[in-house]
């Protein structure tokens, strides 16, 4: 992995670095690399759900979305057949967006807690949102070729973003970032001077190569909500310990 160019003072790299951003999430939403996934998303865009009926869903992949200058990068699983299937933004128009959002605009890193649709105002800043699978699967389980045709957008996001923080969300956002963090060399040597891939664990946290970190959480789904295994002060807390690394 490159240095991290610092593109805040510089407004040309700034500009590169966003048309990079802008291209980036032009090819990810020309990709029709899983015929299953390709066939799924547009089946849910066409048959809907009720409450959706008046929706021209998205029904593609879901670009990154967020900061091109960001310096925390955000890896979840993929969208929601319902929520960014139907939005074409990530998290948006889902439960578990109603939960990162608040989080993160109780920090700072987004400017308003609502997340209905593209139209609706929120900016995320010194953030970005991305997955370890861009398009809806079936069952939000996406088979592990898939993740893996997926993961050239993963390395080509981190690769442009350079983040000094990652946080992952949920088992598999974490190993599909392990994985790119190995193969950058990124991971460090334990005490037996071993290179030992991290286990997954809420608020987990592993020091990595040149001063960046990796940071775990529980994915905001209802299923980690609504039974409990989430909290809001929990999902706070991973937040507020990516702020202060980035003050660091
Ligand atoms: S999951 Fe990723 S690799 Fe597969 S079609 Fe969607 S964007 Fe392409």
């Amino acid at each position: 992995m490159a240095k991290k160019r610092s593109t805040q003072s510089n407004p040309i790299a700034k500009k590169k670095q966003t048309t990079a951003w802008h291209t980036l999430n032009e090819r990810i939403v020309a990709c029709r690399s899983c015929p299953r996934l390709n066939a799924y998303t547009q089946r849910v865009a066409q048959e809907k759900r009720r409450a959706f009926l008046d929706w021209d869903y998205w029904g593609l992949p879901v670009p990154n979305f967020g900061d091109p200058g960001a310096a925390l990068l955000i890896v979840g699983l993929a969208p929601a057949a319902h929520g960014a299937n139907r939005t074409g933004r990530m998290f948006t128009g889902d439960r578990s967006g109603d939960w990162l959002f608040r989080a993160l605009a109780k920090v700072g890193f987004a400017n308003q807690p609502q997340a209905t649709d593209i139209e609706d105002g929120l900016r995320l800043h010194n953030c970005a949102i991305t997955a370890a699978c861009h398009c809806a699967p079936p069952d939000n389980k996406p088979s592990r070729e898939e993740i893996s045709a997926c993961e050239q957008f993963l390395a080509e996001t981190i690769d442009l973003l350079q983040p000094r923080v990652f946080l992952a969300l949920g088992q598999l956002g974490w190993q599909a970032t392990v994985r790119h963090l190995a193969a950058s060399n990124l991971l460090l040597a334990d005490s037996s001077g071993k290179i030992r891939r991290p286990k997954f664990a809420h608020a987990a946290n592993v020091k990595l190569q040149g001063n960046r970190y990796l940071l775990g959480s529980y994915h905001p789904s209802q299923q980690n909500t609504f039974t409990g295994r989430l909290t809001e002060e929990m999902l706070d807390g991973v937040f507020l310990e990516a702020q202060r690394l980035l003050h660091e």
